[in-house]
């Protein structure tokens, strides 16, 4: 085995085994890494042009019932400042952000009881009716069968659910008991099966994770063909009990990048908040190593410091959706361009 062969094979064949992923990410050297991330850019350009994705990202809640070890709204952190927004506050961030350009808005939250399906669906419902032309997209938790067919009806394109790991031991070390690996991954074959747009993604680095559970991660992703898969550095925070791990590293995140673009040439590959928290280049580098779309933060400005996921969660600069303009830039700089339109995922694979 060596590395130019995965490399040349995730190229043409779109393939790699569970033995080779776990021999490319444990032994990849700079020369092959380069070699890798080129190929993934290539073929990035291919399917996309030049162009990037853009989706307007609104936090609408940091209550949640659950309890996930690593994340900082986690229902036992006492210290998270609590806070949703209504339905006005929701459409006004649509609103400034239709202005700016943005035709996709992303409604992602904690598992807020207060946000039933009624509430989703009346909003789901005005915003389609007010900007007919812009996608929805929504990011709130496992929600179940029912409520997923109700939202889709209501007229939600997309559904970003991350699986978090593929791998049922390290999922039970990162969640509580209540928190099923089924069901999370019963809740990902849910939403597809009923028409969504999915996502699906992890975390890079995150507490006890292997490189096997990284190679699970890959092989699970391309066996279950998410149109979007959004992966980004763990990030620790300071009231949860991996406050001391480290954050997962830019040179991983980015090889696995360029391994999921090579794997699966069309998928739809946001270069993530975490990966710009952690580096101050990161996204960019992102969109280098075969990424495609940014989701900038277009939550009110008072409320995004208590989004806290993690420290230091950027969420200014050309991370705000407010400074397109300046994002638009920093795109231009390396040779891309913001995409106007939803840019929804492209079947083509026949
Ligand atoms: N509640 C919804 C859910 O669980 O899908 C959406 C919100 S949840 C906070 C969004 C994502 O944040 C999770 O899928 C997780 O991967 C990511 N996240 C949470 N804590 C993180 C951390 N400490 N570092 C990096 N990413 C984190």
């Amino acid at each position: 085995m060596n590395n130019r062969d995965i490399i040349r094979r995730l190229e043409t064949e779109h393939d790699l085994s569970r033995e080779e992923a776990v021999f490319l990410l444990n032994t990849l050297g700079d020369k092959d890494e380069k070699l890798l991330a080129d190929a993934a850019r290539k073929t990035a350009l291919d399917q996309f042009g030049n162009k990037i994705y853009i989706r307007g990202l609104i936090e609408i809640s940091s209550y949640c019932k659950n309890d996930c070890y690593y994340c900082g709204i986690r229902r036992s952190n006492r210290n998270a400042v609590r806070y949703r927004l209504s339905e006005e506050q929701i459409l006004s961030c649509c609103e400034q952000g239709y202005a700016l350009g943005f035709r996709t808005f992303v409604l992602q939250g904690g598992e807020d009881g207060y946000f039933t399906d009624d509430r989703v669906c009346a909003i789901v419902r005005a915003i389609k009716a007010r900007y007919p032309d812009c996608a929805v997209t929504l990011s709130l938790g496992e929600r179940g069968e029912q409520s997923f067919r109700r939202l889709y009806e209501a007229g939600a394109d997309r559904y970003l659910l991350r699986h978090e790991t593929a791998d049922r031991t390290h999922y039970e070390k990162l969640h509580p008991p209540q928190m099923r690996f089924d069901n999370r991954m019963e809740n990902l074959r849910l939403l597809k099966s009923i028409g969504f747009q999915t996502g699906a993604g992890f975390m890079v680095g995150s507490p006890y994770q292997t490189t096997e559970n990284l190679a699970d991660d890959l092989l699970f992703i391309k066996a279950f063909q998410p149109q979007m898969c959004g992966i980004g550095p763990f990030v620790p925070h300071k009231d949860t009990d991996y406050r001391d791990c480290p954050h997962g590293s830019l040179r991983m995140t980015l090889i696995l990048l360029s391994v999921i673009r090579l794997m699966n040439p069309n998928i739809l590959l946001p270069a993530t908040t975490a990966l710009g928290t952690i580096d101050k280049n990161g996204r960019e580098l992102g969109i280098l190593h075969g990424a495609n779309v940014v989701m900038p933060n277009l939550s009110p400005q008072e409320h995004r410091a208590d989004y806290s996921l993690y420290d230091n969660k950027i969420s200014t600069g050309e991370e705000a959706a407010e400074s397109v303009a300046l994002l638009a830039e920093k795109l231009k700089a390396i040779g891309y361009e913001i995409a106007v339109g939803r840019g929804d995922y492209q079947d083509n694979t026949n």
